[in-house]
Formats: structure tokens, C-alpha cells, sequence
């Protein structure tokens, strides 16, 4: 540490160069002009429109929604709604009832397997994953699998960590009854071709197959478009609003009508229900018929308020600046001595960066980085799967979002170079 001491890192800004959203509209880091926030795909800052929405609706709107009769509670109401539109219409998706919120991606994935997955799935079916998936999505189905009497099998990986198409095609058949990937994957950050995959497993399963993109890496770096996607095969996709931008604790599940209204409820209580007789209950049309309870109508309008600023600043830009950045870090990195790069070209991923620094271990890097101010994750994810395929326990990762700039990506080299030199490392 004496070193580091010895050789502080020059990092203090003075402006926004090279950002896509300014960082004065982030409060947090406009409170630390210091610090460098590479870790977005674990979750994102929040800009001040959210912060200001949140606050608003508690303070000008807040009361139990749907089960008044009083003007503050039709408000509730009324936002609530709004705040599903507006969520909707963001993610491409035409009808605003077939769009269910959420806590997040995780609990859409559970909703999703044990609704549609315990009603669907049996013994002699086959549930199939690829290696890439978070555990959100991998443990989620291998044990819907194991309940259910279903064979597990996992999409492997071409070198450069994409989804091997030809192994992904060749474990779909009209066995396959569901099919899940991620729309981004969280460690690589390599960006799937959701329609060319959803197309490959809908034809071969005969249409059998529930097929369910995790888009917990794709709404915040580019317009997603679900009915575009849901034409080409998406039955359900899913994301969380704290990658976004929104709060933490809502998230969205989007869905085709039709498999929406197959499914059956995954949890039961107030407002989901039509008419509760005293042997039979009937439920509610969508989406309440999957949102039992008083609903988090607080962080709904949070993410709406976060899409309606990246509408804003133009979603479609987020993942061209990202790249720009992915490529800037790759670079650099790639030229350090016993560095290692996981994933494929920047023109194919999203703004994740993931190494490893050989004779450095990964939580050593973080922390030496952290002394500098600057964030990045380490450990494995949540994709042990994929750690074990890349021969791994941990990578460092670094993610990138709109106001992240190429000084915070120089930053992080000069971090990396200060670890290397403090362990005696990359010569
Ligand atoms: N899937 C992916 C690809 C993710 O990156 C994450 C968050 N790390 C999740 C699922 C889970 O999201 P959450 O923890 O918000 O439910």
C-alpha cells in the first residue's frame, strides 16, 4: 500500500469530456467529482428526474392504489397505470396489460418458471440454457427442471464467449419446452441475437417451446423493441429497473398475450383475484392476475421516470458510446503484459469489460482500484457456470454506462498498471 500512497492517481475532474449524459445529472456522482463508477451492470446511478418523480408521487400521491374510493387513491391508481404505459411503450411492447411488474429479473424468472414452467414441464420434456446465463436464469430452470422430471441441457460457448449457435441449435426439438438466454450476458457482456435465437428455438420445437430472453443487460444499453422480438419468437422477456436508472425492487416481466394468459398465478392474495367463493377463486384479467398485494407503485413511477430520461437522451445512443468505451478499454488493457480479456470484440458486446491480471487476484485488484476511487466488480457474477468454462473462479469486471467517459476507462488502466507495479507483476 506504501506505494499507492507514494503514487496517488491525478484523478480529479473537471469536466464531463466524452460522456453521453452528464454527470451533473447524477447526484451521487456529481457529489464525488472523484469518483469513478465502473460498475453499472451491477447497478446504474440514478439521475435526479428519478430521485425528483419518487419523491413527487410520495409526496403529492401516495395512498393505497386500486382500493379506494377517494380522489388520493384513483391517483395512486392513475400513476401506477401511467407508469406501466410509459414502461411499455419504451420497451416496445403495444399492450401495456402485458407488461407485469416485478421486483426484478430474478423474481421474474421464478414467476416465469413456476407459473408457466410447473404447469408446462414434465418428465421427458427438456428445459435448455446456455452456458452464459446468469444465475438468475441457470439455477431458476435447472430446478424447475430437477422438480419436474426434465432433462437440463446448456448451450455451450464459441472461444470469444458467443452463444455456439450450432450447439444451441442442435439441443432444440419438439422435446424442448423451454428455452432461455440472456439478451446480454452480465460477465462477457456479449450481445445475443435474441431474433435469431427465438426464431431457431421456436421452429425446432414446433412452436412446444416457452422461450424467455433474460434482459437485465439489454434494456439499459439499447431499445429493446418486445414486439418486434415476440414476433420473431420471444414469448417472455425480462429486466430489472435498477439497471435502468429506476429503484431498486421493481423491475418488469413482458409477455405475449396468449402465453401471459395461459399461465397460471404464481402467487395469490388481493388484487389478483375476480371472485373468491369459499371452495373456487377466479382471477383477475392481466396483468393483476400476476401482481397479488398492494403493488410498489413508488419505484414503478421511479422506472418510469428513468426510461422516460434515457427516451430522453436517446436509448439507441447508450450502446454506441459504450462500445466506443469497451473498445478504448480493450485496447489498453490488451496491451498490458499478462492480461487476459474474456468475451468478443467491442463491435459485438456491450460496455462490460471482464479480466483477469495474471499474478493479481481479482478482490486484490478491486480494492487496490477502489483506493483510487475507482469501482469495478470482482468475484464470478453470478455465472459459475461460465467461470468454470473459462477456467476461472473470479474475473474483474468493469461496466460502463452514459456518463461514464474515456477518463474514467484511463483511470482504470492506470489502476490496473499501479496493481501490477505493487505486485511485481507484468514486468
Ligand atoms: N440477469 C442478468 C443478466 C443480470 O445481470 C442480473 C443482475 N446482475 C440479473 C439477471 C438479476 O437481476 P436482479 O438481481 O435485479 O433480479
Amino acid at each position: 500500500m506504501t506505494t499507492l500512497l507514494m503514487d496517488p492517481a491525478p484523478l480529479v475532474r473537471a469536466h464531463d469530456a466524452g460522456a453521453l449524459a452528464p454527470r451533473a445529472e447524477f447526484p451521487l456522482l456529481a457529489a464525488d467529482p472523484a469518483l469513478v463508477y465502473l460498475d453499472s451492470a451491477a447497478t446504474a446511478q440514478k439521475p435526479r428526474a428519478v430521485l425528483d418523480a419518487m419523491r413527487a408521487y410520495y409526496e403529492t400521491a401516495n395512498a393505497n392504489p386500486h382500493r379506494g374510493a377517494y380522489r388520493l387513491s384513483a391517483a395512486a391508481t392513475e400513476a401506477y397505470a401511467a407508469a406501466r404505459a410509459r414502461v411499455a411503450r419504451f420497451c416496445g411492447l403495444a399492450d401495456a396489460d402485458c407488461l407485469v411488474f416485478v421486483r426484478g429479473t430474478t423474481e421474474a424468472m421464478n414467476l416465469a418458471a413456476g407459473s408457466w414452467g410447473r404447469a408446462h414441464v414434465g418428465p421427458g420434456d427438456e428445459v435448455v440454457v446456455t452456458a452464459m446465463d446468469h444465475h438468475a436464469a441457470f439455477v431458476t430452470w435447472q430446478q424447475l427442471a430437477r422438480e419436474r422430471g426434465a432433462a437440463f441441457r446448456i448451450a455451450e460457448l464459441t472461444a470469444d464467449g458467443r452463444v455456439d449457435e450450432d450447439h444451441f441449435a442442435s439441443l432444440l426439438s419438439e422435446r424442448t419446452r423451454v428455452v432461455a438466454f440472456p439478451h446480454v450476458s452480465n460477465a462477457l457482456g456479449t450481445v445475443n441475437p435474441v431474433a435469431r435465437l427465438a426464431g431457431l428455438a421456436r421452429e425446432r420445437s414446433g412452436g412446444r417451446a416457452l422461450v424467455v430472453c433474460d434482459g437485465a443487460q439489454g434494456v439499459p444499453h439499447m431499445a429493446v423493441g418486445f414486439d418486434a422480438l415476440a414476433a420473431a419468437g420471444v414469448d417472455l422477456y425480462a429486466f430489472s429497473g435498477h439497471k435502468v436508472g429506476g429503484p431498486m425492487g421493481v423491475g418488469a416481466l413482458l409477455g405475449r398475450r396468449a402465453v401471459l394468459e395461459a399461465m397460471p398465478p404464481w402467487q395469490f392474495g388481493g388484487d389478483m383475484i375476480s371472485r373468491v367463493g369459499d371452495e373456487e377463486t377466479t382471477w383477475n384479467a392481466l396483468p393483476h392476475k400476476f401482481e397479488a398485494g398492494t403493488p410498489n407503485v413508488g419505484d414503478a413511477v421511479g422506472l418510469a421516470a428513468a426510461v422516460e430520461w434515457l427516451d430522453a437522451l436517446g436509448a439507441d445512443r447508450v450502446l454506441a458510446h459504450e462500445r466506443a468505451l469497451a473498445a478504448r478499454a480493450l485496447d489498453a488493457l490488451g496491451a498490458l503484459p499478462g492480461l487476459t480479456l474474456y468475451g468478443p470484440g467491442a463491435e459485438s458486446r456491450s460496455g462490460v469489460v471482464s479480466f483477469s491480471v495474471e499474478g493479481v487476484h481479482p478482490h486484490d485488484l478491486a480494492t487496490i482500484l477502489d483506493e483510487r476511487g475507482v469501482c469495478i466488480r470482482a468475484g464470478h457474477h453470478c455465472a459459475q457456470p461460465l467461470m468454470r468454462r473459462l477456467g476461472v473462479p473470479a474475473t474483474a469486471r468493469a461496466s460502463f454506462w452514459a456518463y461514464t467517459t474515456p477518463e474514467d476507462v484511463d483511470a482504470l488502466v492506470d489502476g490496473v498498471r499501479a496493481a501490477q507495479r505493487l505486485f511485481g507483476v507484468g514486468g
